[in-house]
């Protein structure tokens, strides 16, 4: 059930340890608070695994220009997939 919570539960993996990420919210309350996603095993042991969290915005940010590269290209790089 978590693990379809959200869009990126799940899909995002640790390019250190191959770890899930998880959601987390910082600075709960404040004006400023935002969201970050962080390797479950950074989380549960930092010395296991050194990725540092990364902020969700710039996730998106990321994610959509990925996307919108791939539909202005998809002849391209899509249809040799297939
Ligand atoms: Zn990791």
């Amino acid at each position: 059930m978590y693990q379809n919570r959200y869009a990126f539960s799940s899909r995002i993996l640790c390019g250190e340890c191959g770890t899930n990420f998880r959601r987390q919210k910082i600075y709960i309350g404040k004006t400023y608070e935002k969201i970050q996603w962080c390797c479950y095993q950074h989380i549960k042991d930092s010395k296991k695994c050194s990725q540092k969290a990364i902020r969700e915005d710039i996730i998106q940010a990321a994610f959509l220009r990925l996307w919108n590269r791939l539909a202005s290209n998809y002849e391209e790089i899509l249809i040799p997939i297939l």
